[in-house]
């Protein structure tokens, strides 16, 4: 999943004020698995939204509603007759739903009430961690499963660096080494040896350093 996070209440003010008729937008997907953009958040944050509102000169009205994902373009024009009723959009959703949303609808402002994280997944309830930095070349079968982008804090295809202690990184007591994570998990499946291979210096352009990345898939298309 995307992880992400609301903003806080002061930003969200300050970037909607004076829109006359607001519309907050929830996205049932990643942005309610964060508890950040589901309906819950949605109705919360109109509601503090108009209770500043009625404290403040900025009088506009605050709508509200959600849909199932604001980075589909099917579920996304669902939503364009209450769209069209708003001068602007706070798009509670992650940075590509707000992107979408501003294609679909050229005139309107889209505003983002998040800030967007990471691919991670759910440790426990309110605890999310990174687990993929979509470097376009996934090489987990060489590493036990646990990707050393997105978790050793340097980025090392052949680690370890030296310098962790006790299983924990260098850098902090509170981040695991994922190099040592990797080294015992090839330990306990046997395949320790696989350690002795050298990672050749990675290309990074399908990793998003070529320029912004797009992908096809010619037998989808229509
Ligand atoms: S190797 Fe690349 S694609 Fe695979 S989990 Fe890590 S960052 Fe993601
Ligand atoms: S201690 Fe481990 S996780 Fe931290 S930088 Fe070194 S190899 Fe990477």
């Amino acid at each position: 999943m995307i992880t992400l996070e609301e903003k806080k209440l002061e930003e969200i003010e300050k970037m909607t004020k004076g829109c006359r008729r607001l519309l907050v937008l929830g996205c049932e997907t990643c942005a309610a698995m964060s508890f950040a953009g589901g309906q819950r958040q949605v109705a919360e944050l109109a509601s503090a939204i108009r209770v500043g509102r009625k404290q403040s000169e900025d009088k506009g009205e605050v709508v509200e509603d959600s849909i199932a994902r604001q980075c589909e373009p099917e579920f996304v024009d669902l939503i364009g007759d209450k769209v069209s009723e708003c001068d602007a959009v706070l798009s509670l959703a992650c940075g590509a739903g707000v992107q979408l949303l501003a294609e679909r609808f050229p005139d309107k402002v889209v505003l983002p009430g998040c800030n967007t994280s990471f691919l991670g997944v759910t440790e426990e309830l309110g605890v999310w961690s990174e687990r993929c930095a979509g470097c376009g070349n996934c090489i987990l079968d060489k590493t036990a499963g646990l990707c050393p982008i997105a978790r050793c804090s340097k980025q090392l295809l052949n680690g370890p660096c030296g310098g962790s202690m006790n299983g924990k990184c260098e850098i902090s007591k509170e981040v695991d080494c994922v190099w040592q994570m990797i080294i015992d998990r090839l330990t306990r499946l046997n395949r320790l040896e696989m350690l002795e291979e050298i990672f050749p210096v990675k290309d990074w352009t399908p990793a998003g350093h070529g320029g912004p990345r797009k992908m096809v898939r010619e037998d989808l298309k229509s």
